[in-house]
């Protein structure tokens, strides 16, 4: 039950920003917790009534975890033995050999979204592919400050462990391509972080509304998904050695989209004469 409980600390932290994790830290049971949470609002009079709202959210959902009784650790447990005894140990030398080094022939940026993982839709084994997963699949333009991680796992994945292909996945129904089309035409944004991620792909967007302005939202999202993979594509080549490696032809670069509703998979080359980004090059 901690874990239940520490995870509910941090969201109420992250909404009242006055509370820290201390504050929380209530030893004993689901029903101290509980207990904790209503003496801490009682007290603290300033959280007023988005806290207040916040923590009866936070007590709903206590109360439904504990009905269904999950424990996080004993998934992990479970997950890890049941990978170690279908997998690991039946692999030795697979395993041996990655213990050594690894060569994979995929970079790939999938979305954070749990339907997504590539390893589980491609099958990819340890070894096979480099994976950045983040917000919608994006990948940056070249950036030394604002985009430092992103930077570094495409510098170590191209230059380091030579990978040979370069693969960027949409999906279906994805959330942040929804809120980059959600974003009001004044560019208001309500969130701290998401949105102005997001809007890497703002001419994708900018495509979509121009080309598709017909079609329903959900119809434009999906249009959307699979621009802004391009789009990201294009950024991909405002990396020099990414650029340099693709007029090398030693590596290519593949756009791709994962469709769960009727779990179709598409991959496409990359098209120079579609990405809106590639007049940078
Ligand atoms: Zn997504």
């Amino acid at each position: 039950m901690a874990g239940k409980f520490s995870k509910c600390c941090m969201m109420l932290c992250c909404t009242s920003k006055k509370i820290s994790r201390e504050d929380m830290a209530t030893e004993g049971s689901y029903e101290d917790a509980i207990a904790g949470l209503t003496n801490l609002l009682s007290q603290r009079s300033d959280l007023g009534d988005v806290a207040a709202a916040k923590i009866k959210q936070i007590t709903a959902e206590l109360q439904a975890a504990g009905s269904t009784g999950f424990d996080p650790v004993e998934r992990i447990k479970t997950g890890f033995t049941h990978f170690k005894k279908e997998k690991y140990e039946k692999n030795p030398e697979l395993f041996s050999a990655l213990s050594r080094g690894q060569s994979p022939k995929f970079l790939v940026f999938a979305c954070s979204d749990s339907r997504v993982c590539p390893s589980h839709i491609l099958d990819f084994q340890p070894g096979e592919a480099f994976i950045v997963r983040n917000i919608a699949n994006m990948v940056p333009p070249y950036d030394l400050k604002k985009y430092a991680g992103m930077g570094a796992a495409i510098e170590y994945a191209v230059l380091h462990l030579k990978v040979e292909n370069i693969v960027v996945i949409g999906h279906s129904r994805c959330g942040g391509i929804k809120g980059l089309m959600s974003i009001p035409d004044d560019g208001t944004i309500a969130s701290e972080f998401i949105e102005n991620w997001v809007q890497i792909c703002s001419p994708a967007k900018s495509k979509v509304k121009t080309e598709s302005s017909s079609l329903p939202f959900d119809d434009q999202c999906t249009t959307c998904e699979k621009e802004a993979v391009n789009v990201s594509l294009g950024n991909l080549l405002t990396y020099p050695f990414v650029r340099e490696a693709v007029v090398n032809d030693t590596v290519s670069l593949k756009g791709a989209h994962y469709n769960f509703i009727n779990g179709s998979f598409e991959l496409w080359d990359l098209d120079f004469k579609v990405s809106p980004s590639l007049a940078v090059v």
